[in-house]
């Protein structure tokens, strides 16, 4: 293995042609041609992207509702296909398939020290800012493009930190396992890791997208007795059935608060994974005395949560806030992998992916969330034989 000085590679002395969707604007997607750094830093592993989910808090940034610098690659569900590892990294190996996260960890923090590497203090560190060179740049002008988190998974090939991926099994799809990394690692942990529910137990589930399926289904795993649905409209509440829900609620027709209320006399755990104030407020309504109301999905910028403060208190109930499911995705991913693949087939991710599109179709596949697509839209750069969507 060769010191960094040795490398016949410079930082920015050499880069590699790579098509990527960049947000230019609030509101605009546009495939361009970049090229990439080939200098890696010792830490760093070079990805071939195989596939990138499409997830809301993407389109919360393509809509300005998440404010984000730009220009920049959004994309944060990401598989693919090790290429390169620097001199540092020794655990990863060429043509490992990995997936990303977006909890990126430094490992040696306060926060990393006592396990909760999602909270790690040192995130924003382990980017390429201070480095010698952007990443990504444009052809014309060399001017950098920044990648969402670190990230940016909406490209052919990505440099990515060592500590923000794991190697999953080549035997799960790649528009499969790109979904451990965030929709099934969040919405498995918030129930596993945050909530820790209970055989027996009762669950609601406000916001059946990507990751409230996964909700529904981690608690399916942890073994409750009732895990009741609200959505908007017929066809994601077909889906969460599918996922294991036992009770299906329609907020277009029905009360939320009430009709779980009605169904269970109020549930031990209720998980918002909308992340509005009114989904929130709704979701402690729905709670038993005691009980606590989990905020899942990412509320926008200066949204409030408004809580009447006596009940809350006369009935003792919780608000807690849960980033990421609460993950150490480096054991935890490898676990659902496991639960996909080998244990009776315990976690469904065939059903997840809804839509399979091209990159050159990503800002369609916007659209398509904006239209309420059920499950997830998925770009995929690996022609596996299956045919795409949406080009
Ligand atoms: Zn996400
Ligand atoms: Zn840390």
């Amino acid at each position: 293995m060769s010191a960094p000085d040795d490398r016949a590679v410079r930082p920015g002395a050499s880069r590699t042609p790579v098509r990527a969707a960049v947000l230019t604007q609030p509101g605009t997607v546009l495939v361009e041609d970049l090229l990439l750094d080939d200098w890696l830093a010792p830490d760093e592993v070079r990805v071939r992207v195989a596939a990138c989910g499409l997830c809301h808090s993407d389109l919360h940034m393509v809509d300005g509702e998440l404010p984000t610098a730009v220009p920049t690659v959004p994309g944060h569900e990401i598989a693919g296909i090790v290429e390169e590892v620097g001199t540092a990294v020794a655990d990863l190996a060429v043509g490992d398939r990995v997936v990303a996260c977006l909890s990126v960890y430094c490992g040696r923090c306060p926060e990393c020290a006592a396990g909760r590497t999602h909270l790690c203090e040192r995130r924003n560190d382990l980017g390429r800012a201070g480095r010698p060179a952007p990443r990504l740049v444009r052809p014309a002008d060399g001017a950098p493009v920044d990648q969402v988190a670190g990230l940016g998974g909406l490209v052919e090939r990505t440099v990515l930190h060592r500590n923000a991926v794991v190697r999953v099994p080549h035997a799960i799809g790649a528009d499969r396992a790109a979904l451990l990394g965030c929709a099934v690692l969040t919405g498995v942990g918030s129930v596993v890791n945050a909530a820790r529910v209970h055989p027996s137990e009762t669950v609601a589930v406000i916001g059946c997208g990507g990751v409230g399926l996964n909700v529904i289904q981690g608690a399916v795993l942890a073994g409750a007795r009732r895990v009741v649905a609200v959505d908007l409209g017929p066809d994601k509440l077909a889906l969460a059935g599918r996922f294991g829900a036992t009770d299906l609620v329609d907020a277009t027709t029905d009360d939320p608060v009430e009709a779980v209320v009605r169904l269970t006399g109020g549930v031990d755990h209720a998980f918002d994974v909308v992340g509005r104030g009114a989904t929130v407020t709704q979701a402690v309504g729905m709670l038993r005395p005691g009980r606590t109301a989990y905020v899942v999905g990412i509320p926008p910028v200066g949204e409030v949560l408004p809580l009447a403060g006596l009940p809350l208190v006369a009935q003792a109930k919780g608000v807690r806030g849960v980033l990421m499911g609460a993950n150490h995705f480096p054991r935890d991913i490898p676990l659902l992998a496991d639960l996909h693949l080998h244990l009776q087939g315990r976690l469904e991710l065939d059903a997840l992916v809804t839509r399979r599109i091209g990159l050159d179709a990503t800002a369609d596949g916007f659209d398509l969330m904006r239209a309420g697509e059920p499950g997830r839209v998925v770009v995929t750069f690996e022609d596996d034989g299956s045919p795409l969507d949406v080009r």
